[in-house]
């Protein structure tokens, strides 16, 4: 098992299956984009396959989430959902995406095992849209997400980043939105992980102020707090249920004492924190000749240093050097 000092056992795994994406959302990354990683530094599908095995049959890993960058921009990503829908025990598998392709790549991906996605969507209105994303796609989001709950990939959740002076006033239209569609909707508190090194404190929209504006369209109320879990949000029933919202309140109601996550980057190194400033080289190893069992050790030595907490509000906290982008979110 996967047991840090802490006693914190990680068992759900985000792997970035690419770095690159097609939209240049500000809180993420900067209008013209960045030094992708270079082909033959990122993982191919074999070896992703092969570390996500050696996590699930030897490390306790139970959910696998692809994610990156935008994992929909990876062409083997059905191979890859299909074949770690074939490993025993079988882990839970879920993508987060911006949505766009999944119009097309929805059936495909349920026919290949996928269980969930987490659709990224911070706006309804196109102007804001292409002011935040700096691309014209939001009407291939709404068909990609219309396409997911059609192909059966239930419950389609719904990730959102209100920033100041762009979409916060959008909060109670998009949890509207997503109830009319059956959507789990959650909002997530900017954090700094922008390649830009952009984020500031002041400029972040909190989970206070996210729950006082939705406060104003609709009656919340704490979801049973046992129910949680691991799980970063915190959930609210609306209008006394059974639609519920969900908050992630990561800067000011960090959850860091109940996380059970691990990441795999893109070039294949082990972060055991989104906000780590170390990782673990697991692809030199595996292309240097190391058996599942080496790699299954590195992994464990890697997960055991995993700090308290991410420190954000540490006087000396250091933003990663890598963007959520690179690092997987
Ligand atoms: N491209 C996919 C997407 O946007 O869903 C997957 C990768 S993206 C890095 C994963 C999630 O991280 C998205 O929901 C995105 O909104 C969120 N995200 C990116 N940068 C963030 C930041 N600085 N603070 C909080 N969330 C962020
Ligand atoms: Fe791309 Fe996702 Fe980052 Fe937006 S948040 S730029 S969609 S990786």
């Amino acid at each position: 098992m996967l047991v840090d000092s802490f006693g914190r056992v990680a068992t759900d795994l985000r792997v970035s299956l690419t770095d690159r994406c097609n939209l240049r959302c500000s809180y993420c990354m900067p209008p013209e984009g960045l030094d992708w990683l270079p082909k033959p530094d990122l993982l191919t599908a074999d070896e992703i396959c092969r570390l996500v095995a050696v996590g699930v049959e030897r490390l306790g890993i139970t959910e696998v989430r692809y994610t990156g960058g935008e994992p929909l921009l990876r062409r083997e990503l059905p191979e890859i959902v299909a074949r770690t829908a074939a490993l025993r025990p079988r882990p839970r598998l879920s993508i987060t995406s911006n949505g766009i392709g999944l119009a097309r790549l929805a059936a495909p991906l349920a026919a290949a095992g996928l269980d969930r996605v987490n659709v990224s969507l911070d706006t309804l209105d196109r102007d804001t849209f292409v002011r935040l994303a700096h691309r014209d796609r939001l009407a291939d989001v709404l068909a990609g997400l219309a396409a997911a709950a059609e192909a059966g990939l239930r419950p389609v959740k719904i990730n959102t980043v209100l920033m100041r002076g762009v979409n916060e006033h959008e909060a109670a239209p998009l949890l509207r939105h997503c109830l009319e569609h059956g959507y789990e909707l959650r909002f997530i508190e900017q954090m700094p992980l922008d390649a830009q090194h952009g984020w500031r404190r002041e400029g972040m929209v909190t989970a206070d102020e996210i729950l006082a504006e939705l406060g104003r369209a609709f009656s919340l109320t704490p979801d049973d707090p046992a129910a949680r879990g691991s799980a970063p949000a915190e959930i609210f029933l609306v209008d006394g249920g059974p639609a519920r919202v969900g908050v992630i309140g990561s800067v000011t109601r960090p959850f860091c004492g109940a996380c059970d996550r691990v990441r795999l980057t893109a070039d294949g190194q082990i972060r055991n924190c989104l906000f780590a400033t170390e990782e673990s080289d697991l692809r030199g190893a595996m292309r240097a000749g190391a058996s599942d069992d080496e790699l299954a050790e590195r992994w464990t030595a890697a997960v055991r240093g995993k700090r308290a907490g991410h420190g954000i509000d540490d006087p000396g906290f250091l933003q990663p050097a890598r963007p959520m982008s690179a690092i997987g979110g």
